[in-house]
């Protein structure tokens, strides 16, 4: 079974109620086994001067060397304000088939989230998570709006989806594991 480590690599204390709802959700979403993982270590040297903001490529890349050798995957949940190159920020972002994602609940916990509690931003979270792992075995962005995989760049299309993936989804993740883990597990 694909292994996935969760790390909070924020600033912040964590927030464990809602790292333990993005455990639960990896594992009943993707059929992986999820842990947490409590660790100090955080991403050095990913902040940008110029635009204010923490680089997803440098976290990345960090990650993927930080991750522990059991985990496939790892997920890192972060409080910084993330940005690539080419978009004004990002609620995440993944390697694409690869081993490294990351998801931040600095634009997830917006004025709004705040006044209807803790229920809408933690579903927030869990759905950005599990979207972020998603591209990890190669899923590409889902036109089922209602899928976890569907594109999100605001917390409307956040809200409009579902924590799970879509049967299309759910068939090429089937497919991808039986490619990526062959008959060893
Ligand atoms: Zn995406
Ligand atoms: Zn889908």
């Amino acid at each position: 079974m694909v292994q996935v480590a969760i790390w909070w690599i924020g600033a912040a204390a964590p927030d464990e109620d809602a790292l333990e709802a993005v455990r639960a959700q990896a594992e009943r979403a993707l059929g992986v086994h999820a842990r947490l993982l409590h660790s100090p270590g955080r991403p050095v040297d990913t902040f940008d001067v110029y635009r204010q903001q923490h680089s997803t490529e440098r976290i990345l890349r960090w990650l993927d060397i930080a991750r522990p050798r059991q985990a496939h995957k790892i997920l890192g949940v972060s409080d910084a304000d993330l940005f690539t190159p080419v978009l004004a920020f990002v609620f995440g972002e993944a390697q694409l088939g690869g081993a490294a994602a990351v998801v931040s609940t600095a634009r997830l916990a917006a004025p709004e989230a705040v006044a209807h509690g803790a229920g809408p931003f933690r579903a927030r979270l869990v759905k950005e998570a599990i979207h972020e792992l998603g591209h990890t075995f190669g899923l590409i962005h889902c036109a089922h709006r209602t899928c976890v995989m569907a594109r999100s760049a605001n917390l409307a299309q956040v809200d409009a989806k579902d924590d799970l993936l879509c049967h299309d989804c759910l068939v090429r993740l089937r497919e991808a594991n039986h490619r990526g883990h062959g008959d060893h597990d």
